[in-house]
């Protein structure tokens, strides 16, 4: 936010003369690039430039839409001015002489005493980013223009609040004054009066409010600016400086939008929507933003300005309340809407105002929506014929697929329901309820659920809305900030729930009897808008069938196959239903848990060979039925199933704890009587044995140290048993009428040799069970590429190997140097801010330093073996710009886990018809 103090300087800007723009052509000095340009200059596809409310303004204006006049000042001249600290030379010349076009349009001067020409200063980057920074309107009031206003409308009292409305916004947006300072000016005028509405403030009232506003923003050490080319260039400097304003940084990080963009400021012609009762302003999708529905969706304010609408402070009026009070600008509305989706053929979102029975656009742009209505819409506008199939698959972006495979509320679970609010953003959400964004922010950190209860959002609150698992507001539409913000982010929202009584003070809120405190569990259901007291459980959903329909779409043009990560009969059922074409990875591992750890500890602990081979003779039996589920959901299908990874302490009780309990039974045992005692030693001979192994398995670096590969190699017999156990259900499957289809890989390979021995072992038992059994099975043994030196010496290793597979979760350790589990709460989150890494490489693959060591790999594996498999299964694999790079690196599938496997089939899509040439989507 741009404080008075940085922005006081006085303009010393006039506009230039015929004259003087002869002398400068005659002198050949250097003539300023171009930084202004009228709307009609601008166009859609300017957005880089003009940001993309000042393009779709030019659209808008070119398609002879009623725009009120107005220009953009570029990008670049923010970027400049952000690089040099300061306005670049030309530009307020050149914002000067557009302000004549400007007056000459009008028929009015700007800062004139009779007719004054007053404009609205707005931000606009290429991306929009709501509430980066708040319009400032009215500007080119002062003492002597507001009565010229009064003139020109024959209303006192609209011009005074007019004015008081002006010098409100500038103190808080551009000088930086915390909004409270002035709202809490105008309870004291209305308690003092006994008024209950601000419409009861009067001329006398307003005035003086002005001077009192006027007086708080001198505190900030410079005087309210009078001169409206001084405010002008003040709000100029704001808007470029509020590019670089916390909230935007945030917002931006979030969102992965460049910080380099810069925003362009759109300064427009004043109309106003609060001049009577024929007056109003509103903003409207052209299809429901949350459904997709196919019907204009319109939330209306009269007597009122721009912001009052998006800040949700009064609850607005529909669309037919807006035809039966004001029929023709009603007609004239829908007229325009339905020109805007023909002519950008997607869903719009518009801001307009009616001034005086008159329609003025003052916005528009693709709207935002829900990935649920992103479906919709997309199928919906094949079926109206206004864009092909690629098309709708390219308009669903494939990361917000996510929030349709949001939990919801179990049906079958008994819930108390409390109120009813908008349907603001789809999914359900249970968590402590938390009454400011700071409070979210902290006990999130902490590992607890929250749910942000707010009257309504602020810009400021971003922090914590992203933070909660979803947002509860008492007051505000489905367009207020906390709607959009929460849509964006896919996290559930209920708004507008009236029925609320929150008090901040007391940090609770009451609803029918029923009192909420900060802490006490509630749930919320972005889906339809209801609030419940308690716990409720949620459940997985299934696909629609619009989604069904796109991700089919998607599957006819995309080259990579999409497989699962899944370690379960019924997590490979579940990713088969969302499409899954196999098992990219099942980690074996997990079912070496729960009920079966006291056999894992029993086989590491072993002290003979006797006790192993009892150990792992019961482990294979268990594990041949894990394999067996898995294969049977499968059938048909690869499954890769990888052999033991993680070190072997994983599997036992950490050395901290057992020095813990060791002492507590030395202690137990000084007063134990003495038929406790017995029981007492045995125990405590057990622990210290026990601690005595943990303490020879621990690791300085166990990420390091004793695992994958090194594991089969170090314990001959397990992976023996683990191969063993694969095969054996293998054949009971197909002896069932299944078809199995086996890959056996190898973890953490480095060096041939190792895997070259697992390998020979392997065959060995494979023909040994296939013989026994007299059973004809391909298997294909393969190995995980997490290493740097597997993926240098690549083809060495593809000589040994059927496949390959990137666990791009080591790659990423290993490359970097970075512990996979430590990182997130340690250094990250700084190096993020200070955009030392432009994304977390644990979630987003780092391409030029990972990515470069897949290329090599992929490359000189396939040269070393033709046709070499290939594939990722780190986390990458789910993740759609890393699905992106994988189909450019040539690799023949995906794994992920099963709730992103359609999220992955569309990026896929999306990366083949990027590929070919077929273009992106304009919806951000
Ligand atoms: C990997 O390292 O990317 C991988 C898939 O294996 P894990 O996450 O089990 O180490
Ligand atoms: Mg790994």
């Amino acid at each position: 936010m741009a404080k008075a103090t940085k922005t006081a300087t006085k303009s010393t800007t006039k506009p230039a003369s015929k004259a003087e723009t002869k002398a400068e052509t005659k002198d050949k000095k250097p003539r300023s690039p171009k930084y202004v340009y009228d709307f009609e200059q601008g166009n859609r596809n300017m957005k880089d430039l003009l940001g993309g409310k000042g393009a779709n303004l030019g659209e808008m204006t070119n398609l002879g839409l009623p725009v009120p006049p107005g220009f953009t000042i570029t990008t670049e001249a923010c970027n400049e001015y952000l690089r040099q600290g300061g306005l670049p030379e030309g530009v307020m010349d050149q914002v000067a002489r557009h302000m004549k076009t400007l007056e000459k349009k009008m028929g009015r001067r700007f800062g004139d005493a009779k007719n004054p020409l007053l404009v609205s200063v707005r931000s606009g980057a290429k991306f929009s980013m709501p509430g980066m920074m708040d319009t400032v309107l009215n500007l080119g009031l002062n003492d002597t223009t507001v009565a010229g206003l009064a003139e020109q409308y024959g209303d006192d009292r609209f011009a005074a609040d007019a004015y008081r409305r002006f010098v409100q916004m500038f103190g808080k947006i551009v000088m930086g004054v915390p909004g409270e300072r002035f709202e809490h000016e105008i309870d004291v005028v209305k308690e003092t009066n006994a008024f209950t509405s601000d419409t009861e403030l009067g001329v006398g009232e307003l005035t003086g409010l002005v001077t009192r506003f006027k007086e708080i923003a001198a505190e900030a050490g410079v005087a309210f600016p009078d001169d409206p080319m001084t405010q002008l260039e003040m709000a100029i400097r704001a808007v470029f400086e509020s590019w670089n304003g916390e909230r935007a940084r945030i917002y931006r990080r979030k969102n992965k939008i460049p910080d380099d963009l810069g925003t362009a400021v759109n300064v427009v012609a004043m109309v106003f929507g609060n001049v009577g009762e024929n007056s109003g302003t509103g903003v409207a999708f052209t299809r429901d933003a949350s459904t997709g529905d196919r019907k204009y969706l319109a939330e209306y304010l009269t007597q009122a300005q721009g912001e009052d609408v998006v800040s949700g402070a009064r609850t607005p009026l529909s669309l037919d309340e807006l035809k039966h009070r004001d029929p023709a600008s009603y007609k004239e509305l829908v007229k325009v809407m339905h020109t805007l989706e023909q002519h950008y053929r997607d869903m719009c979102d518009i801001e307009f105002t009616v001034e005086q029975g008159k329609l003025w656009m003052l916005q528009t742009r693709i709207g935002k929506r829900t990935a649920a209505s992103a479906v919709k819409i997309a199928v919906d506008l094949v079926k109206e014929r206004q864009i092909s199939r690629q098309e709708a698959v390219l308009r669903v972006d494939p990361a917000s697929l996510d929030q349709l495979l949001h939990p919801q509320w179990d049906p079958e679970a008994e819930i108390r329901v409390v109120a009813k609010g908008l349907n603001a953003s789809p999914g359900a959400a249970a968590g402590k309820a938390v009454f400011d964004a700071r409070t979210a922010q902290e006990w999130a950190a902490a590992g607890d659920r929250v749910i942000l209860v707010r009257p309504m959002t602020e810009p400021d609150d971003v922090g914590g809305m992203y933070a909660s698992r979803g947002i509860l507001t008492s007051r505000g539409g489905k367009t207020s900030h906390a709607a959009v913000v929460a849509r964006g982010a896919g996290k559930p929202c209920v708004c507008g729930a009236e029925e609320l009584h929150i008090d901040l003070a007391e940090r609770r809120f009451t609803v029918n009897g029923t009192t909420v405190v900060e802490g006490d569990v509630i749930a919320i259901d972005g889906s339809t808008g209801r609030v419940a007291v308690g716990d409720v459980p949620l459940v997985q959903p299934q696909l629609s069938g619009d989604l069904e329909r796109i991700l089919k779409w998607a599957d006819e043009v995309r080259r990579l196959k999409v497989r699962t990560n899944a370690d379960t009969p019924e997590d490979a059922a579940k990713a088969r239903t969302f499409g899954a074409e196999g098992i990219g990875l099942a980690r074996t591992e997990h079912m070496f848990l729960g009920d079966r750890l006291p056999v894992v500890q029993r086989m590491i602990l072993a002290r003979t060979p006797e006790e192993e081979r009892a150990a792992l003779s019961e482990l294979l039996e268990l594990q041949r039925g894990d394999f067996a589920g898995i294969f049977q959901a499968m059938s048909g299908l690869p499954v890769t199933i990888r052999l033991l990874d993680p070190p072997l302490h994983e599997f036992l009780p950490s050395s901290k704890e057992l020095e813990l309990a060791i002492k507590q039974l030395e202690f137990d045992l000084t007063s134990a009587p003495g038929d406790e005692r017995a029981r007492l030693e045995k125990e405590l001979a057990e622990k210290v044995d026990l601690l005595g192994a943990v303490e020879r398995l621990e690791e300085s670096n166990p990420m390091l140290g004793m695992r994958g590969v090194r594991l089969g190699v170090a314990r001959p017999g397990l992976y023996a048993m683990q191969v063993r156990a694969i095969m054996e259900a293998a054949c009971d499957v197909k002896e069932k009428g299944g078809r199995p289809v086996v890959e056996i890989m190898i973890p953490l390979v480095a060096v041939r040799e190792e895997l070259e021995m697992m390998r020979a072992e392997a065959e060995a038992v494979i023909a040994d069970v296939l013989k026994s059994r007299r059973k004809k099975i391909d298997v294909l043994i393969g190995t995980m590429i997490e290493l740097p030196r597997a993926a240098l010496v690549a083809a060495e290793i593809a000589e040994s190997a059927q496949f390959f597979s990137f666990g791009t979760n080591d790659l990423t350790q290993t490359t970097y140097g970075f512990s996979r589990d430590d990182v997130e709460g340690k250094f990250l989150s700084k190096y993020l801010e200070l955009g030392l890494l432009k994304a977390n490489p644990f979630e987003t693959l780092d391409q030029s330093g990972v990515g470069r060591l897949i290329r090599i790999a992929v490359s000189e594996g396939r040269a070393a073996r033709p046709g070499l498999k290939v594939g990722i299964c780190g986390e990458h694999g789910g993740d759609p710009a890393s699905v992106e790079f994988c189909h450019a690196a040539g690799l023949d599938y995906v794994s992920c886990s099963p709730f992103r496997v359609p999220v992955a089939r569309l990026a896929a899509a999306h990366a083949a018809l990027k590929d070919s040439g077929v273009g992106g989507s304009e919806t951000r």
